[in-house]
């Protein structure tokens, strides 16, 4: 049996109600979750299965289905679903940690090519794997350096046979 982790007191089961996830910082409602009261402080809990699918899927619905520009705290979710450092975040997106920091914490709107470049980055990172720190996507921008326009290279692509014609192209592609 459940006991109560602030009054050590008993819990009751409530069923059907619907549950504020206000722990994700974001206005998400919850519904089929398992809520317990406790009878003599009356706090309450949840028991939320699979959070990492959960956060997941309300990225992608931040990202696919918000119309607005993003607000702070939906930019911080996603960040954190990434697991990233604002200051790597930052660093991906091409702009001052300062300029960042500033959409963060609601100082300044994000615009909206960053706001694109954001949820196209999460749609990307999150479709690869779970730990963005080492997806794709996110190590090409976060090595761009903020001096491209000084960098000379030369615009030629030498390819070998074997890099297109075998295996998995994405994979080797990259390397
Ligand atoms: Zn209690």
């Amino acid at each position: 049996m459940k006991i109560c982790a602030l009054c050590n007191g008993p819990v009751e089961v409530i069923k059907d109600k619907p549950y504020e996830y206000t722990e994700s910082g974001l206005d998400v409602v919850l519904y089929g979750i398992t809520q317990y009261q406790c009878t003599s402080c009356g706090e309450t809990f949840a028991a939320l299965p699979k959070i990492q699918d959960l956060h997941k899927v309300i990225g992608k619905d931040i990202c696919a289905n918000k119309k607005a520009l993003l607000k702070p705290e939906e930019i911080i979710f996603l960040r954190k679903n990434m697991h990233l450092k604002a200051k790597d975040m930052a660093k991906i997106l091409g702009v001052n940690p300062s300029v960042y920091s500033r959409w963060e914490n609601g100082k300044k709107t994000i615009s909206d090519p960053y706001d694109r470049l954001l949820r196209m980055v999460y749609m990307a990172c999150t479709a690869e794997r779970s730990d963005c720190n080492d997806a794709l996507t996110v190590n090409l921008f976060k090595n761009l350096s903020s001096k491209r326009k000084e960098i000379e290279q030369p615009s030629q692509i030498i390819l070998n046979p074997q890099e297109w014609l075998l295996g998995d192209v994405t994979a080797s592609g990259v390397s």
